[in-house]
């Protein structure tokens, strides 16, 4: 399982999602999130969300496009 280790306090989470959570709640971090798709950066889920939304629309994060992917690939099999 793949871990994301906080660089402050060596908690590890096994969500990026929670793991921005962490930062957000415990040490008030704002969370830089990379479009995988244009390489543009936010700060913030929010912004982020938002440009995944408009300007590719798509809803959310990387993680869940690669779900998406595989939902059509499931999809496909039918
Ligand atoms: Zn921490
Ligand atoms: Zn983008």
């Amino acid at each position: 399982m793949k871990f994301y280790v906080c660089k402050d306090c060596g908690y590890e989470h096994t969500s990026i999602v929670v793991y921005q959570r962490h930062m957000k709640a415990v040490h008030n971090k704002v969370p830089i999130n990379t479009c995988k798709i244009c390489s543009e950066k936010f700060k913030g889920n929010d912004e982020f969300d938002k440009h995944l939304q408009f300007t590719h629309g798509t809803n959310h994060w990387d993680l869940n496009l690669a779900m998406k992917q595989v939902l059509r690939d499931m999809k496909k099999l039918d």
